[in-house]
């Protein structure tokens, strides 16, 4: 990590002379951000997979099979361990699979992508399971890999048909894509560009409850990035738009992607700049500035909203 600030002071140009490599961890005060790119939990999360071109199914390898059943994640539980199924467990699943398509590899092991059809029942031993409530369950990247397979099979399943002139649509060979074979529209996979900021006042952190949160839980704000907008534009109107604040110095922190089903979160530091808490009702239950010693129940940390709470607390 490196923390850099919008202005130095004398007093902390003193320090950078003396001591180059310091690392701000206790003391670096709330007016110093933190720059991820070299923090690979949270720019580089799947830094063990490999997002091949798209290529035949291979289930006869020692693969890994990422089978949705309605947005549900099959997973082999044996002895209370969860797992992601082998390719070569599918077979014993007793599941019809539909559009499989190869999404890359992981540790050199091949990854597929599926669905299985709606009435499907897994055979015993087997479980379609909510990706989210798999968090504490399995290991970081598979979880991301099971995400991109999420994306992968969604968007393969809403793209059947060619949105321009309804003709069957077909794989596209040489990249990862979906074609009309008949008026050459191409549909490459969505996403949803999204930013999530931490703002931040004196020793402070503005926590909202979204209305959409079903347990009481507070995070920083989040929103969807609208046409034309620049990711600091979207900031300033999501903060504003959400809580009423006015915020200064965006500063980037790092990205993640978030498939459910098709976000990418773009996550920012911003400083208050003025304004008081106003809730817009149609989002937003409750919010408030909170320290670090008194948070109130906040997102995990595999989350970039965790994260970044994280980051706070450590500063
Ligand atoms: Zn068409």
């Amino acid at each position: 990590m490196q923390y850099f600030q919008p202005s130095l002071s004398p007093n902390m140009i003193n320090l950078r002379l003396h001591r180059p490599s310091w690392r701000f961890i206790d003391t670096v005060p709330k007016t110093w951000y933190v720059q991820n790119k070299q923090d690979p939990k949270v720019c580089d999360p799947m830094s063990r997979f490999k997002a091949d071109l798209p290529a035949s199914v291979d289930l006869s390898s020692d693969g890994f099979a990422f089978i949705f059943n309605r947005g549900r994640l099959l997973v082999k539980i044996l002895n209370n361990a969860i797992s992601i199924p082998n390719t070569t467990d599918i077979a014993n699943c007793g599941l019809t699979l539909i559009r499989k398509q190869h999404i890359g590899s992981l540790d050199g092991r091949p990854c597929t992508a599926a669905e299985s059809d709606p009435g499907d029942i897994p055979a015993t031993g087997y479980q379609f399971r909510e990706l989210r409530s798999l968090f504490t369950h399995l290991e970081e990247d598979l979880i991301w890999v099971a995400g991109r397979a999420n994306q992968l099979v969604d968007w393969q399943r809403t793209h059947q048909y060619c949105g321009a002139c309804g003709h069957p649509t077909e794989d596209k060979l040489d990249e990862r894509a979906i074609i009309c074979p008949k008026c050459g529209l191409i549909n490459y996979p969505r996403l949803s560009p999204a930013v999530i900021v931490a703002v931040l006042k004196d020793d402070k952190i503005l926590l909202a409850r979204n209305k959409r949160f079903q347990i009481p839980i507070y995070s920083v704000l989040a929103g969807f990035v609208e046409p034309s907008e620049t990711l600091e534009q979207c900031v300033q109107r999501e903060v504003k738009e959400e809580v009423g604040v006015e915020v200064k110095n965006i500063r980037y922190f790092g990205s993640q992607p978030w498939p459910f089903p098709n976000s990418l979160m773009i996550a920012f530091t911003a400083e208050y700049a003025g304004g008081e808490i106003s809730l817009n009702p149609s989002e937003i239950t409750d919010a408030g500035w909170y320290s670090k010693e008194n948070l109130p129940q906040v997102p995990p940390k595999i989350s970039i909203a965790g994260k970044m709470i994280d980051w706070f607390c450590s500063a």
